[in-house]
This record gives structure tokens, sequence and C-alpha cells, in this order.
């Protein structure tokens, strides 16, 4: 008997996933500039131009060294580079002791959950959250916990997360900016998160970690800053990726930190290596370890991501459509015209926009647009979102009069 769990996650495809499949048949029956392709985080910004500069001069390495196995937490060298990067950005006192080079933020939560948690733990987690989350902390024998956005900012509804802590709660997943609402968590959530978490543990007489990830850090807009959690909360692991920063997901490369300062280190931090071995995430990609070991604090264009915010969010806002305004990663979440999201979508599809329904973000009646795509993209795309608007407000008139 094979595992019927994985059986179901393998046999059928996300939402999201579906979504992108009917979009490629849509573009090879009308052209792919008839369809607006709204589905996929994949950035659309190139890498900066330090990272090909980097891949070339490594290539001029003996091969035999550059591809080898680095060991399993990942090259000290390079593990000793983002140290030094987080102690510059963020002022904090890491060495490369407390990084672990990974393949990306997916391998980096996993990683953590499976360190953490027991068979019968609760996960807690805050709507909208990265649908993944829940296959993740289900994988371990726990389950997840989703405490509910506070309306209309999509702040944490502090109240609402005290009540979800029990003493069975192991850890707390904290993601800023957020997929899918492209907001960013501020210091007085933060701080007020931190508040709860410190009280909860000592009235469990446990400690509560908290894992935040975060690979849209640096994808920030309007000169907001994005507080750095290891500064507020002692037990706090940080799971990043470059994968967005740097536009390159196909690359899987990232890292955990796991400051020294947390509860029981000297277990949680061999813990993160035997977790990393189990789930055979050990030796991050050799070639890109070092290329990040070259472009550390570099990032691709932002800009590009906050011209497509303004004109998208401007544009629909113009037509009528409710925005919960983002000021990160390259998401707008928007109110659907009807309360249930599958339906809207459905809807939408008719006009060839896809839309991602937010049902498995645990936040139903809206909908995720991934504004990382071409600026015609967006242009080309509103008179379709204008017609899918009247014919909602046409239904609305139809209804009223009969
Ligand atoms: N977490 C969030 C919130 C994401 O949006 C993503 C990818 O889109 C991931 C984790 C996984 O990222 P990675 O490509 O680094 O595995």
């Amino acid at each position: 008997m094979i595992s019927q769990e994985c059986y179901e996650l393998g046999s059928k495809s996300s939402v999201i996933r579906e979504i992108f499949s009917f979009g490629l048949k849509r573009k090879a029956e009308v052209g792919e500039d008839k369809v607006y392709d709204f589905s996929l985080g994949n950035p659309s910004i190139p890498a900066p131009p330090s990272v090909k500069r980097a891949i070339l001069e490594l290539l001029e390495e003996p091969a035999e060294s550059l591809h080898a196995y680095s060991p399993a937490p990942g090259d000290p060298k390079m593990r000793a580079i983002v140290a030094d990067s987080l102690n510059r950005r963020f002022g904090e006192t890491f060495t490369a002791e407390n990084i672990f080079m990974t393949c990306g933020a997916a391998a980096s939560l996993s990683i953590c959950l499976k360190a953490l948690v027991n068979p019968g733990d609760e996960v807690v987690t805050f709507a909208p959250f990265f649908t993944e989350y829940r296959c993740w902390v289900e994988a371990m024998g726990a389950s997840l916990e989703v405490v509910p956005p506070s309306v209309p900012d999509f702040q944490v509804d502090t109240d609402a997360f005290e009540r979800a802590i029990s003493a069975k709660t192991k850890a707390v997943i904290v993601n800023t900016p957020n997929n899918p609402s492209g907001v960013v968590y501020s210091e007085e959530t933060i701080k007020k998160l931190a508040a709860i978490l410190v009280r909860k543990s000592e009235e469990y007489g446990s400690p509560i970690y908290l894992i935040t990830d975060e690979p849209y850090r640096e994808i920030v807009y309007d000169g907001i800053q994005v507080p750095y959690l290891t500064k507020y909360y002692d037990n706090t692991l940080v799971c990043y990726s470059y994968s967005k920063s740097l536009s390159l997901p196909g690359e899987r490369i990232g890292y955990i930190v796991i400051p020294d300062r947390i509860a029981d280190y000297e277990h949680v931090s061999p813990a993160i290596a035997g977790a990393a071995r189990v789930l055979g995430y050990v030796c991050a990609p050799s070639l890109f370890q070092q290329v990040i070991g070259k472009c550390v604090d570099d990032t691709g264009d932002i800009n590009a991501y906050r011209h497509n915010r303004d004109l998208l969010m401007g544009g629909l806002e113009r037509l009528g459509y409710t925005c919960v305004p983002p000021q990160g990663a390259f998401y707008l979440f928007v109110k659907a015209l009807e309360p249930d999201a599958c339906a809207f979508c459905e809807r939408a599809k008719k006009y060839d926009l896809l839309l991602v329904p937010s049902d498995d973000f645990g936040c139903p009646g809206y909908v995720r647009i991934a504004y990382c795509v071409s600026e015609k993209t967006i242009v080309n795309a509103m008179p379709a979102f204008e017609k899918l608007m009247t014919e909602y407000k046409e239904e609305d008139i139809t209804s009223s009069e009969t």
C-alpha cells in the first residue's frame, strides 16, 4: 500500500497550476496576446547583470570543485557572507554557524517544520496564506490553525491570534510581504504578535517558535520598512529564498537563519541538520551558493513591479473594483464581484482573464492577481476587466427589475 496522502497530493494539481494549464491551452487557440494570465508568481524581471557576471566568472574555476558537493549545511565561506550581509543590514550578530543553505523557501519551511513539529502538534498561520503551508504542515502529522485577517487592512487580528494558540501550538508561520495580499505587517503588528508569543510561551511552559517566510523581503514600495523579526522575538527562525529578489526561482537557492538565542538552540540546530538530511535537502546547489556569495546584496529592478502595481491598481479602482493596497510582493488581492470567488474566476475566463480564487489561501471572496507580467499584459487586460464589471452591473440591474 503506497501513501494515500502523497497519492492524493500528486494526482490533483493545485488550483493555480490548473489555471496556468488552461491558459497555455487558450494561448494555443487564440494567441498569446489575447490571454491575460495573472496566475503564477514567476518573476517577470530578469536577474540583475551581476548574476550573469558571477556565473561567467565562476565557470572559469575548476569544474570538479565548482560542481562538487558542498558540506551539508552549505559552503562555510558563503554562509559567512550571508551572515555578514544580514548583520550589516539588520544590526544582527550572526555567524556562518547560524546559516543553513537550502533549496529555496519551500525547502527552508519544510526543514523547519520537520525539525520542530511532532505528530499531533498545531501550527498557526494567518489568512490569507501561501497554499503550500497546509501540505507541509500536514505532512508532519500536525494540523494548520488559520487566523482570519483583520479587514480591511489585512494586518493580523491579534485577538483571534491569541485565541488560536493552545498548549499544542509548536510554531507560528508568518509571511510578510504577504503572498497573496501584498500586505507588509507593520512594526506595531509585529510587536503585538511578539508580545502574545512571549505571554503564551510562558503560560504553556514551552517555547512557541516563529517561522518567518520572507522570499519577498526586498520587493517593497514607497520606502516601507519590513521589520526583521529576530529583533522582535528571540525564538524566530528565518526562511529566505533568492527566487524572487534575484529572479532565480528555477535555481532553488535560499537559507535558514537559526539564531544562537532561540530556546534550546543546542537541540534545534542539530535538528535542522537532521531534518534537512531526512528530507534530502542537504548540500544546496553549489554553483548558486557561489553566485550568492558574489551577489548577496543585489536585487532585480523592483521599480518595474511598482510600476505594474500602480498601473493595475489604478486601472481596477477606476473601473470600480475594491483592492487591498499592497506595499510589497507582486500580488494584488481584489474583492470578487460575487461571494463565490471560484464562480467569479470562471466568469473572468470568458474574457480570457486568468485570476486565482482565494479559497485555498484561507480567505474566501477575493482573487489574487499576480502582476509579475509585462506592462502590455496589464494595459491590454483592462478592457476585459471592464467587460467583466459591466456584466455584473447589468446582472444587478436585471435582477433588481425582476
Ligand atoms: N513562500 C511563499 C510565500 C511563496 O510565495 C513561495 C513561492 O512563490 C515560496 C514560499 C516558495 O519559494 P521558493 O521558490 O523559494 O521555494
